[in-house]
């Protein structure tokens, strides 16, 4: 029984530890998206503890709606397996998805999802709506939240207050 237990005890730790592996990748897609101005979220998506697809917030540069971390991800992830069904995979990402995405994540069947900070705004995760757990669906998402959390939650203020800042900055200048 002990040796069941700490052997359970020993595959979370890994787990985690793999999580927050992961979720580090999918903060240095979302500093990426920052250096483009776009807003910071990145997205990793692994199967069998294999990275098959990233991405990074592109709306203003790709001109696309569409273009959130997930969907590209997800998009990148499909063509590298050549299958459009994703199961068994995990999705990372560095803040909750949005109903677009919620909605991606059940077409794909993509089997888990660990999110670094939740949107309050508009998460369809839990938050505002939860689109993933929904039984009336027919597939569901497992979920874990609150990996690397706050560091992913600080990324995006940072750069919302570094924004507010510059156009503060350009205003005085344009009224000097
Ligand atoms: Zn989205």
């Amino acid at each position: 029984m002990t040796t069941l237990k700490a052997d359970i005890e020993q595959s979370q730790n890994e787990t985690h530890s793999k999580d927050i592996e992961m979720m580090r990748l999918a903060m240095e897609q979302a500093k990426l998206a920052a250096l483009d101005g776009e807003v910071p979220v990145g997205a990793v998506l692994v199967l069998d503890g294999e990275i098959i697809g990233t991405g990074y917030n592109q709306n203003i540069i790709r001109l696309d709606p569409s273009a959130h971390a997930e969907m590209l991800a997800i998009r990148a992830g499909a063509e590298k397996i050549g299958n459009y069904r994703l199961l068994n995979s995990t999705l990372y990402v560095t803040l909750e998805p949005c109903s677009m995405c919620a909605g991606l994540l059940v077409h794909s069947r993509i089997s888990r999802l660990v999110i670094g900070a939740m949107d309050q705004k508009t998460g369809a995760c839990g938050s505002l709506m939860n689109i993933i757990s929904d039984p009336r669906l027919n597939h569901q998402v497992e979920i874990q939240t609150g990996v690397l959390g706050e560091e992913c939650s600080m990324m995006l203020s940072d750069f919302f207050a570094l924004r507010r800042a510059q156009k503060k900055a350009l205003k005085a200048r344009v009224s000097d």
